[in-house]
């Protein structure tokens, strides 16, 4: 094998180190947590608690209706119970009474209204918890699943990480750190030739430099972007 085209080789395990290590965060990180089912238990506690304090006001307001009902009960007794003769104090009672009708019709309205937020809350809280719950088997369902790829991901690594130290081994520590110089700053920082020019930057590079790529004696940078040519 050329010097170049160890520096390929070496640059191929690299670059699939560098995939895996990424999908192996990602797949970490997924097993760690789950965002969106954060979310959805966020969501379904908030519905939890607009639906209580909906249900205590919807209380309060038949409660309000309740004591008017019972008020106006004694008035109405009171009225037609014979006990009150005074025409003006019974024209009083009389208009008393309209008002308390009046504002037992509004307490009336009101409390069913709440009630009716309460059967809506109630429905949003139910969907709420059905998500939740959805998407907590769908996660169970994934664990076991996302272990095993971890697991194949990790060893595939271990196999790479050896290919890579072998492969170093056997090459010249000038060679690697000129590899590590340029790919700190070029992907990737070995190249082919395509036709005449460097397949990284597509300039021209000299017949002279084409035949010692292609020869493999020596490394060879391309004269614009300093990149290896590899054959
Ligand atoms: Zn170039």
């Amino acid at each position: 094998m050329s010097r170049a085209s160890a520096l390929l080789s070496l640059q191929q395990i690299d670059d699939r180190i560098a995939a895996l290590s990424s999908e192996i965060t990602t797949v970490e990180a997924s097993l760690r947590g789950d965002p969106e089912l954060d979310r959805l238990r966020k969501a379904e506690a908030a519905a939890q608690e607009e639906h209580r304090t909906l249900g205590t006001a919807a209380r309060l307001a038949e409660l309000d209706a309740a004591s008017l009902q019972s008020r106006i009960r004694e008035l109405d007794r009171r009225l037609y119970g014979g006990t009150v003769r005074n025409p003006a104090e019974l024209m009083e009672m009389q208009r008393e009474l309209e008002v308390m009708r009046a504002k037992l019709s509004t307490a009336e309205d009101d409390a069913l209204e709440r009630m009716e937020q309460v059967d809506q809350s109630q429905a949003s809280l139910q969907s709420a918890s059905a998500l939740v719950s959805a998407r907590e088997s769908q996660r169970a369902d994934a664990m076991e699943p996302m272990r095993a790829r971890l697991e194949s991901l990790t060893a595939e690594r271990d196999v790479l990480n050896a290919e890579r130290d072998a492969v170093r081994a056997d090459t010249d520590p000038a060679d690697l750190s000129l590899y590590a110089r340029i790919a700190a700053h070029r992907r990737p920082a070995v190249t082919g030739l395509a036709g005449d020019f460097c397949a990284g930057c597509h300039m021209p590079v000299s017949n002279e430099e084409r035949r010692a790529v292609r020869t493999g004696t020596g490394l060879t940078q391309c004269a614009n972007c300093d990149r290896i040519l590899a054959p």
